[in-house]
């Protein structure tokens, strides 16, 4: 039997050690901490002396692949729910949401009365379910992205609007409301600072909506999404994974393929790192691959606040019943060109804070439709854009603007009772993310499809790292991206199977 070392247990380890027990491999994973999860965890707060639990970083699920869902044994274990009911948009100076109906024809008739929108909504849609077709035959499969073979199987104009080319000239191909452009937009920015004049920031958008485990729509799970990460680590004990927590490996002896940490050493076939992508580098002392990941586009600008309030929120607007747990999303900026400079503008710390738009997930409606009440409602504001410079204690001015901001759109604003606030560096500090990206690097140009990789050859090795034979890396930095999916971890996986059994 092959010794594989996994290390990191956040998703992504999670996930490559469950495929690759499967699969009789000796598996041992090394996690630093004393519990797993990464950046999937909870944290708490204290209420009238009763604790209530929150999502620390990762919020809702939504990318990961149904099939993983199900292969890894988490489908029997953790119940989801997904909002059906439209999401909602909010503009400045329009007295009402948007509504984002799931059916097109819904769609296109209220686009067209609230934004003015005479594009191709149909089109768009289409052509994005064909590259989301695409992309979850190679996640199933393990095939790593290649861009001569997506045009074969998507044809050459197809990759060339959607994975080469820029998000500018996607958006404004099929739109004609710049509203509507912000909002199937946003995501290009989301973990970070992209340009949306960048070829190959395209991309991001059909990436963002690739999951299938809930059609690529995002959800909740009951009680917080940190029970992914616990129930999978359950799962994997069972199946007989060594895993080994608290503990910081000192060296890797590459040469005798040697692990060595307190004092004992273990050896392995490969290590497979499911860290951040600087974190191997470190260990097996590659001062030229840290110098390489230096010079790649790391920074992240995502700040998240938790709020919390004591009567369940009131909505001024959309505030039936049906639209309790609708995902909302509060935009600042008006049109592209105010998007980007927003966000480059933190990109160069121009400022600490520049309003772009806000998602507002409810967590705590959520919870309540699945059966789980809570003491506090939680709403979970994702903002955009901070620059990484400052901690949330040096920004409160910033958290306080984007309440206030919350504030328009709530009748009970006076029920909230706390808020807990992240900045990129606070994320940097507390998930080790390099720079504070969320996807453990920007995903941009250089840095986004077929090259979202560190091999030196990822023709034929697309997940090892650099040029270190039985090294790999699958974090969130490793193709297709980060999020509550262990899609890199799969993939991995998968071709490690391939090339050791
Ligand atoms: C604020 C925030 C909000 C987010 N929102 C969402 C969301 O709503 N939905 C979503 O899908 N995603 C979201 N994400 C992204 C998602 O959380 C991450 O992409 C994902 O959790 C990354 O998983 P990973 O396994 O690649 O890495 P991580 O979760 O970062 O895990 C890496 C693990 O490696 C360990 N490690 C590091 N160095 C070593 C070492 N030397 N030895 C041993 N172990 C080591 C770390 O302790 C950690 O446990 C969010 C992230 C943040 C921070």
């Amino acid at each position: 039997m092959k010794n594989a070392i996994v290390v990191g247990g956040g998703i992504n380890g999670l996930v490559a050690s469950n495929y690759l027990q499967k699969n009789n491999f000796n598996v041992t994973m090394i996690e630093k901490n004393s519990y797993v999860g990464g950046a999937c965890i909870k944290d708490k707060i204290l209420h009238n002396n009763k604790e209530i639990y929150f999502p620390k970083g990762a919020t809702v699920l939504g990318m990961m692949q149904k099939f993983v869902f199900e292969e890894t044994g988490l489908s029997q274990k953790i119940k989801t729910f997904y909002p059906k009911s439209p999401k909602l948009v909010y503009f400045p100076n329009y007295s009402e949401p948007t509504k984002i109906f799931q059916n097109i024809n819904d769609l296109k008739i209220e686009l067209k009365e609230k934004w003015g929108e005479n594009g191709n909504i149909e089109g768009f849609r289409n052509d994005e379910n064909k590259v989301i077709k695409y992309l979850q035959e190679i996640y199933k499969s393990g095939d790593s992205p290649n861009f001569n073979r997506a045009e074969k199987l998507l044809g050459k104009e197809l990759t060339e609007i959607w994975i080469k080319g820029s998000a500018f000239d996607l958006l404004n191909r099929y739109f004609t409301s710049e509203k509507t452009k912000l909002y199937m937009g946003m995501t290009v920015t989301e973990s970070g600072p992209a340009s949306i004049f960048d070829e190959g920031s395209a991309f991001t958008i059909p990436l963002m909506d690739s999951g299938s485990i809930f059609n690529g729509y995002w959800g909740f799970v009951k009680n917080g999404i940190w029970e992914v990460t616990e129930k999978l680590f359950d799962i994997n004990n069972n199946l007989g994974v060594k895993n080994l927590l608290s503990t910081q490996i000192d060296n890797i002896d590459k040469v005798n393929k040697k692990i060595n940490f307190n004092g004992k050493e273990i050896n392995y076939d490969f290590i497979l790192f499911a860290t951040d992508p600087k974190t191997p580098s470190l260990l097996i002392d590659d001062s030229d691959s840290l110098k390489k990941i230096n010079k790649k586009e790391l920074i992240g600008t995502s700040g998240k606040i938790t709020a919390f309030f004591k009567n369940p929120v009131k909505w001024k607007k959309a505030n039936d019943k049906e639209y309790d747990t609708s995902f909302r999303f509060v935009f600042s900026n008006s049109d592209l060109y105010d998007f980007e400079k927003s966000s480059q503008n933190t990109k160069n710390n121009i400022s600490n804070y520049e309003p772009g738009y806000i998602q507002i997930y409810p967590e705590g409606a959520a919870q309540r439709k699945m059966g789980n009440n809570e003491n506090l409602d939680k709403l979970i504001l994702f903002s955009k854009n901070f620059s990484f410079n400052k901690k949330s204690k040096d920004l409160l001015n910033n958290k306080n603007e984007i309440i206030s901001l919350l504030s328009n759109y709530i009748e009970n604003i006076d029920d909230l009772v706390e808020t807990k606030f992240l900045t990129p560096m606070d994320l940097n500090e507390q998930f080790y993310f390099p720079k504070g990206n969320i996807d453990h690097m920007t995903l941009t140009k250089n840095q986004n499809f077929a090259k979202r990789t560190f091999s030196n050859n990822p023709e034929t090795k697309f997940y090892q790292y650099f040029n270190n034979e039985d090294i790999y890396y699958c974090g969130a930095g490793a193709f297709p991206c980060g999020s509550v999916a262990g899609t890199p971890g799969y993939m991995c996986s998968k071709q490690l199977i391939k090339k050791y059994l």
